[in-house]
């Protein structure tokens, strides 16, 4: 007999935990009329932590935070967050003379001429010094000024450029379970110890360590790496992507600001066998290796990454992460669906898991089911989730068959001996020849074409042996109507940078710090520390 669902039971409290409940309870609970009335239960573990660490975000957040009832200046104020207006790719590439190159992925994409796509402009006529991101993003300069992305007094969530957040994962979580609580969702502190399962297969009840069994209907398992629900207890396949990313640990420590600046972008530098993460929060710095096991042994790695942070790091101690990378064969299987780093992790070059779980349940609600779980409704979400896991995949890996380094064995590897998936490596091929299309990727839910002519212009492949005089050759491209754009969006973007508030001052605004004689010198255009400026807050008798 089939009936609908009453009851949802989340296990496991990090940020996909919570962030499942916040988003069930706003879009799914909140908006249901009393007859069909859906309990929350959060079940986390109080011994296990959380992996800790999941600080830059994409730009869909602001929508995510929104639809969770969170307000922006409750989200800086709780997160110590900041603005992320994209990733600077640091010696991923290196120049014809082996010197390295960097480059910008930006938020906002480039828009087209008359049809034609941004990039065969300016692989036909150039920009001068311009980089390919600045004709269409404020974004790198904004990150020279160390502003943010909007000027002062612009309200909640406004409308602009590309954007997304730097969040302290930890509190993040906390805020989500604080919302959740004080809506209505059930918490409970517990240990899953064992999960037992009906005749039919299904998930009926999990014994908790305290409260004995909890009979559950639908369960997400939000375990982290590892799938106590849906790899232990279901046995849901898990795919490696070992073949393809050869990533397998990471390293992280939070280190303190050494300037007033705050940048607004994360930045990944490439290492000798891996990559760094910078995300600048408000009151600290996040920052880590990922690196391959295979390439570096911890301490190797950790003398490296020690030695690239640098004075910040002085006296501190990063903390080893493993990381499983893959993604279960399935990730709905029978009542349970996993959610977050039990369902699925690739290496968090584009910070995308935090999206994938957003996106994770926004499907679920798409496909929600009744207790009978039909399984059209899971085919059709497991393929969904399926193809989005792979469009990541490929999209990393296609920052690693296009590196050009030959300085450690590292990266010769990760170029010659990495798999491709097939679709890749036939757009590969194509891409020698043609710029991306739409019709050339299977997946463009997270990133589109443009998206890989930013990657493709910044890593400069057009110098090394794509064929980009051929690339014009379908468009009738007008010189004129080239430089004309040229010149009118760069009057629109130094238009928008100079209103754009100094970064540090504008988090302080929206946090509710930005006030009396502070407010006035920051708006005169006058240096202020901040030292002094918080000490002048501490005492109100200024303000
Ligand atoms: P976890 O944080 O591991 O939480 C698991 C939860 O399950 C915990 O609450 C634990 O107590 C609970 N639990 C476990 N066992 C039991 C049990 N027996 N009983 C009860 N509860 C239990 N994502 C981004 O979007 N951006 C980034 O920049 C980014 N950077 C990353 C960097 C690294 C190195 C790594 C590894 C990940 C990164 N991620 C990033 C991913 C991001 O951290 C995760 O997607 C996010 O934190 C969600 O994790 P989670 O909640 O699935 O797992």
């Amino acid at each position: 007999m089939t009936a609908p669902i009453r009851n949802i039971t989340i296990v496991g409290g990090g940020t996909a935990g919570w962030l499942a409940a916040a988003l069930l309870n706003s879009l799914l609970r909140e908006k249901r009329p009393q007859q069909d009335a859906i309990e929350i239960t959060l079940i986390e573990s109080p011994d296990i932590p959380t992996v800790g660490v999941g600080e830059a975000t994409v730009p869909n957040m602001p929508r995510t935070l929104a639809d969770c009832g969170i307000s922006e200046a409750q989200f800086f104020r709780c997160c110590n967050s900041s603005f992320k207006l994209g990733v600077l790719f640091d010696h991923w590439n290196v120049d014809e003379t082996g010197a390295p190159i960097r480059y910008v992925n930006p938020f906002d994409p480039p828009p087209p001429i008359d049809g034609v796509p941004l990039a065969a402009y300016y692989l036909k006529y150039g920009a001068g010094d311009l980089e390919f991101a600045q004709l269409f993003s404020p974004c790198l300069d904004l990150r020279e000024e160390m502003r943010g992305p909007r000027p002062f007094r612009a309200g909640e969530y406004p409308r602009g450029p590309g954007f997304a957040y730097h969040l302290d994962a930890g509190k993040f979580a906390a805020l989500l379970r604080e919302t959740c609580v004080a809506r209505g969702v059930h918490h409970v502190y517990d240990n899953l110890q064992e999960v037992e399962l009906s005749e039919t297969g299904d998930v009926a009840a999990l014994h908790l360590e305290k409260g004995g069994r909890h009979a559950v209907e639908l369960v997400l398992d939000c375990t982290g790496f590892r799938g106590l629900i849906i790899n232990q207890a279901l046995g849901s396949e898990f795919l490696s992507y070992s073949k393809y990313l050869a990533n397998d640990r990471a390293m992280a420590v939070q280190v303190p600001h050494l300037t007033d600046d705050i940048e607004p972008m994360t930045r990944s530098t490439a290492l000798g066998a891996g990559w760094t993460w910078r995300v600048p929060l408000y009151n600290r710095v996040g920052t880590g290796y990922v690196y391959s096991s295979a390439h570096r042994t911890d301490e190797a790695a950790r003398d490296e990454f020690m030695q690239w942070v640098g004075p910040a790091g002085e006296g501190l101690e990063p903390r080893v992460i493993p990381m499983r990378v893959g993604r279960n064969r399935q990730n709905w299987v029978r009542n349970c669906v996993a959610v977050g780093l039990s369902s699925g992790f690739i290496e968090p070059l584009e910070s995308t898991a935090i999206h994938l779980v957003d996106m994770s349940v926004r499907q679920l609600i798409t496909y929600f089911p009744d207790t009978s779980y039909p399984e059209p409704l899971r085919a059709r979400y497991n393929r969904q989730m399926e193809r989005l896991y792979d469009e990541v995949r490929d999209f990393i890996c296609l920052h690693y068959a296009l590196g050009n380094r030959t300085d450690s064995q590292y990266w010769i590897d990760a170029r010659e001996e990495l798999a491709v998936s097939d679709a890749l490596a036939e757009n590969l091929a194509l891409w020698r020849h043609t710029l991306p299309q739409a019709g050339d990727l299977d997946s463009a839910v997270l990133f589109s074409p443009q998206v890989y002519h930013a990657v493709l212009l910044g890593k400069r492949v057009y110098d090394m042996g794509f064929k980009a005089e051929n690339f014009a050759a379908g468009y009738a491209l007008d010189e004129d109507r080239w430089w004309d754009f040229v010149a009118r969006n760069r009057a629109k973007l130094a238009q928008f940078t100079n209103r754009a508030a100094n970064h540090r001052h504008l988090l302080r605004e929206i946090r509710g710090e930005l006030m009396g004689r502070e407010r006035r010198a920051v708006e005169r255009g006058e240096t202020v520390s901040v030292a002094r400026a918080e000490a002048e807050l501490a005492d109100s008798s200024l303000l």
